[in-house]
């Protein structure tokens, strides 16, 4: 392949817009996050599933909706060398969804709660907490209607919070009623916005008869103004979806989980039905939500499953990670840095850095036959725990200079037990 060149050096290659490297230093934040979910996901009873990051694009049409933003114009979507239609997933459920149906995992147990996280990708307009490739946690329950499920599977989201430490957030739930009510709230809308065209955005405009429920849900100022006295989802409700909702709200009291109810959150994806939720914070400015669930009772059958109800919900790690800040978690320190001076003494510390980090003690050295003078800066940019100093003359008595770098003591140690040593002093 031909490499191309300007004033013989090579331009470097970037990565794709609104897809980022994460690095060291704000890895070990993502880490953090990661093992709390699987913490706490597994204190409620959820097990991981890993489905494939590309899937048949009939999945995301069928499943999130043919008018929807994702489906309308965020899709990663190209044909393969065959011909076939794939789309690199925007969301979790509908893969997960699919993989339930194709192994037929109600018949392992009649309720399954499955958690996963994992990068999504959506052709978006990338700004802060927006990205073209994101990362979320998401969960999902197949197999209960009763509302108690809501209220536990709003129960974990909230512990999860609480547990990484961001409690500038604000949950806030709605109902979206059901196959049999939602389509006379649609109506309604529909009526309403009607005389109210002019003042809505061109997008706007063009979806009010498609799908009028995400005009509730448009940003600009135009649309929100026109909609401030919309008729409410939650008036139109029929008995089964009000007495649900109620529960879910008794249930979320009676857990003392703190929410609020808007009936104006609307949720992008065609599958939601009754319970749908948001996790929203005002520190992100306009990407205020979180994290973002809601129930999708029809969506297994509809996608060739048994009629089983569904609910779930996907954080977005990225605006997590915005949320921690600075106050990210700190990488992991070495234990120990082995500072040698002369060829023989690099040589040993190397052995003996090898058979410390197989026992587990995480040990550096250096390996540029830099000054002791350079290593222990090295050692204490590292923040290693312990500096260990090596020379020709300590290794012929079979010792060396253990310095405590908290305490900025020191004392010598016998090669031979320092394992032991070391172990006893971490
Ligand atoms: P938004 O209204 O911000 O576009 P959404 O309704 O499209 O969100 P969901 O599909 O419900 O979001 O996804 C759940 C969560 O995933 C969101 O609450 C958000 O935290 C995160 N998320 C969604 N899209 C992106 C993106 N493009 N970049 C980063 N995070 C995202
Ligand atoms: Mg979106």
């Amino acid at each position: 392949m031909s490499q191309t060149k300007t004033k013989g050096k090579a331009v470097s290659i970037t990565a794709i817009k609104g897809m980022n490297d994460i690095l060291p230093g704000t890895v070990e934040t993502w880490q953090f996050l990661e093992q709390k979910a699987r913490e706490v996901f597994g204190t409620y009873g959820f097990a991981e599933i890993r489905t494939p990051a590309v899937e048949k694009t009939e999945l995301f049409c069928r499943s999130i909706g043919e008018t929807t933003d994702i489906v309308e114009k965020e899709m990663y979507t190209f044909n393969d060398k065959s011909g076939n239609s794939l789309t690199l997933r925007p969301e979790g459920t509908a893969p997960v969804t699919r993989s339930f149906i194709q192994n037929r995992l109600h018949t392992l147990d009649p309720v399954s709660k499955l958690y996963y996280m994992g990068p999504m990708f959506r052709y978006e307009r990338p700004q802060k907490g927006r990205y073209r490739q994101f990362h979320q946690i998401g969960a999902e329950v197949i197999g209960v209607e009763d509302a108690k499920i809501d209220a536990q599977v709003l129960a974990m989201l909230h512990h999860y919070a609480c547990e990484i430490g961001i409690d500038a957030v604000e949950l806030q739930v709605n109902s979206l009623g059901c196959p049999e009510c939602r389509p006379g709230y649609r109506k309604a809308l529909i009526g309403y916005l009607e005389k109210r065209l002019d003042a809505l955005c061109a997008e706007c405009q063009r979806r009010y008869t498609t799908n009028p429920l995400r005009v509730l849900d448009c940003k600009a100022t135009g649309c929100k103004e026109a909609t401030v006295d919309a008729p409410s989802v939650l008036d139109h409700l029929c008995s089964g979806c009000e007495i649900h909702f109620g529960q879910v709200k008794k249930h979320l009291q009676a857990l003392a989980i703190p929410f609020s109810v808007n009936d104006r959150m609307v949720r992008g994806l065609d599958y939601y039905v009754r319970t749908t939720f948001e996790l929203v914070t005002d520190q992100l400015g306009s990407q205020n939500a979180v994290a973002a669930g809601g129930r999708y009772d029809g969506l297994v059958e509809s996608l060739g499953g048994p009629a089983l109800p569904g609910i779930g919900f996907a954080i977005g790690l990225e605006r997590l990670v915005l949320m921690k800040g600075k106050d990210q978690v700190v990488a992991t320190r070495p234990d120990l840095f082995l500072a040698a001076l002369g060829e023989d003494a690099a040589e040993q510390a190397f052995v003996l850095m090898s058979k410390l980090q197989r026992s587990g003690v995480r040990a550096e050295m250096d390996y540029q036959g830099k000054s002791l003078k350079a290593q222990m800066r090295r050692a204490n940019k590292l923040n290693a725990r312990f500096t260990l100093i090596l020379g020709e003359e300590e290794l012929r008595n079979g010792s060396a200079e253990l310095k405590d770098m908290d305490q900025s003591s020191q004392c010598q140690v016998a090669l031979d037990g320092l394992e032991q040593e070391l172990l006893s002093r971490l």
